[in-house]
């Protein structure tokens, strides 16, 4: 950390005292002045809803996949890396070059966890078991599994499937042991 990078942090910290002062004061206006020029600035913390968009034109095929109950990754026909999920560059050779092949259904669970305390956009989920298995192809996929976790083994067979994930009802990849 240099000099500037300290003296901002100390100048954030000093406006971060100038506001619990001024809340406090009799003012009672979370209002504080900028570090570097000492104008007036509303002082505010809140957590926000997002919304958003995001492009997935260069991927649309693993939806239209996941649509078609197949589950898609892609490959570089240059050097042969497999994407999942899926990737219309390859991060290994820089190629752009990359083909569409679908998975295989059955691969075998390398590790698994149930997830109790979830992160705030999951929040509303029943608690669910997150694993990772090695497919046929070479590459690991990770993904819900379903059942119950108790049942679960580590190199048990699981197959990957596509399910509609409620409440949202959208289409997503979960593994599913198979007996
Ligand atoms: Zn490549």
């Amino acid at each position: 950390m240099n000099k500037t990078q300290r003296d901002e942090i100390e100048a954030a910290l000093k406006q971060a005292e100038a506001f619990v002062k001024e809340v406090k004061g009799s003012v009672g206006l979370p209002i504080v002045p900028d570090a570097k020029t000492g104008a007036a600035t509303w002082y505010d913390q809140r957590e926000l809803r997002l919304k958003y968009t995001v492009s997935v034109e260069k991927t649309r095929r693993f939806f239209e996949g996941l649509a078609d109950g197949r589950i898609m990754a892609t490959r570089c026909r240059r050097c042969g890396e497999l994407y999942f999920p899926p990737q219309d560059f390859c991060s290994r050779c820089g190629s752009e070059d990359v083909e569409w092949i679908e998975l295989s259904d059955v691969g075998q669970l390398l590790t698994f966890t149930v997830i109790n305390v979830k992160p705030m956009s999951f929040s509303h989920y029943q608690d669910y078991t997150v694993g990772i298995a090695r497919m046929p192809e070479g590459i690991n996929v990770l993904a819900w599994v379903d059942g119950d976790p108790k049942k679960l083994r580590v190199g048990m067979k699981v197959k990957l499937k596509v399910v509609r994930r409620q409440p949202e009802n959208y289409l997503i990849y979960e593994f599913e042991p198979v007996e």
